[in-house]
């Protein structure tokens, strides 16, 4: 209950002009996993994958655990998860961080090696300012047999999962959410948590994410090809599923929308399929480190891309007033939707009025005076760049802002 009083006052905040200067925000990705959990490379390998390209921090997010403690794992078992043919995860290791570095040890006559801690990849390689290690866990609950997966960020103990095969998924992720709020009070550490691919084996609607008001994060792209990102012929896709969402929270419920993240889900590391490097966020943060990077996402400081990169978000709701300024690349043209949904739409008739493309504007400077009775505004820049590795076909890059003009409206 106090957190429902919490979003219900967000609502009627001060209406202040918002001028972001996007150019230095932290670059990362909080959805990965290693051989901690269904992942098939060493942690170290992952961190170092992203660290040499230029992301700012990384979120290992293995299933229900935390990297810590000791994980054992023998050679075959960690062979058998690379499908991709080439050099083994353990000789690539070693040539990248020396032949002493894996801790090989033999147990009940199985050759193995002792996993690296989180705490080891922080002493190897993160460095103060420049690259972070975010403690991350993909709470992985189920209900009704559905998976209701969850990220935390920012966390120090796991979370235990909730599994309730009687329960409704909805039922499970808002006890998943009250479990982690209870965790987040009595730690005192700023937290987020994002809900992950509601499509994945249709196990999340719209009205699900829309009634769960403990819920304010969403994957609106996550890069593992078998999530049904787009839908299909009756059931919305993610960024679909956002409008109606946003709609029904803001006209019907008074709780505040939900905030979109792009990430990777990445798991495989060798040339397979659910590879890295696909969709981030970047974060607004004072700091590079845990409290500022989830305290500066609590309160909306980011936009989540799968390769358009933005250089200002500029909001004024007095004037109704949302600009983008888009970096600039050679070549490539920009077109930005600015999308929302009208009060007094109609939600009985099929997808009438939700998610409506109020503007598509060309170039790399978008502004645009949304509607007096829209509920929300939101934008989507799309590149005529493909994106060079796609979780589907015919992916172009994109970013994705947060929903705007949201607070204008009266809550019911
Ligand atoms: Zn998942
Ligand atoms: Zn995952």
């Amino acid at each position: 209950m106090k957190i429902l009083s919490l979003l219900c006052f967000s609502l009627t905040l001060p209406l202040a002009a918002q001028d972001l200067d996007t150019r230095a925000w932290f670059k990362g990705n909080t959805h990965t996993h290693s051989l901690w959990s269904d992942g098939n490379d060493f942690p170290e390998m992952i961190f170092d994958w992203y660290r040499s390209r230029g992301y700012d921090f990384v979120g290992m997010s293995d299933h229900n655990i935390l990297q810590e403690g000791e994980k054992w794992m023998d050679l075959e078992s960690i062979r058998k998860r690379q499908k991709a043919v080439g050099r083994d995860a353990v000789s690539k290791a070693e040539a990248r961080f020396g032949k002493d570095w894996l801790r090989r040890e033999t147990r009940e006559g199985k050759e193995g090696i002792v996993l690296k801690t989180l705490a080891e990849c922080r002493a190897a390689l993160e460095k103060p300012g420049e690259f972070y290690l975010l403690p991350a866990e993909e709470m992985s609950n189920s209900g009704g047999k559905k998976p209701v997966h969850i990220n935390v960020l920012n966390l120090d103990r796991v979370i235990e999962a909730v599994k309730d095969d009687e329960a409704t998924p909805r039922d499970v992720l808002r006890r998943s959410l009250i479990a982690i709020e209870e965790y987040r009070q009595q730690s005192g550490r700023p937290i987020l948590a994002h809900l992950n691919h509601p499509n994945f084996q249709w196990a999340l609607t719209a009205e699900d994410l829309a009634n769960v008001a403990e819920g304010a994060y969403f994957e609106v792209y996550n890069g593992h090809p078998g999530i049904n990102h787009l839908g299909d012929e009756t059931r919305p896709g993610d960024e679909e599923i956002w409008d109606i969402a946003n709609t029904i929270r803001i006209a019907e419920l008074g709780y505040a929308p939900l905030m979109g993240f792009a990430t990777d889900d990445s798991h495989t590391y060798h040339g397979e399929d659910v590879s890295p490097g696909r969709g981030w966020v970047m974060v607004g943060a004072e700091k590079l480190e845990g409290d500022a990077l989830v305290t500066a996402m609590l309160a909306g400081r980011f936009y989540a891309s799968t390769g358009v990169t933005l250089d200002a978000i500029r909001h004024d709701p007095a004037k109704r007033s949302l600009t983008l300024e888009i970096t600039p690349v050679e070549g490539v043209v920009f077109s930005t939707a600015f999308i929302g949904t009208r009060k007094g739409y109609d939600a009985a008739a099929e997808k009438t009025g939700i998610g409506e493309v109020f503007a598509t504007i060309e170039g790399t400077t978008a502004t645009f005076t949304y509607p007096e009775d829209a509920l929300y505004v939101r934008a989507t820049v799309t590149s005529t760049r493909k994106h060079p590795n796609p979780s589907y076909e015919g992916q172009k890059e994109q970013a994705w802002i947060q929903p705007v003009g949201w607070q204008r409206a009266p809550a019911r």
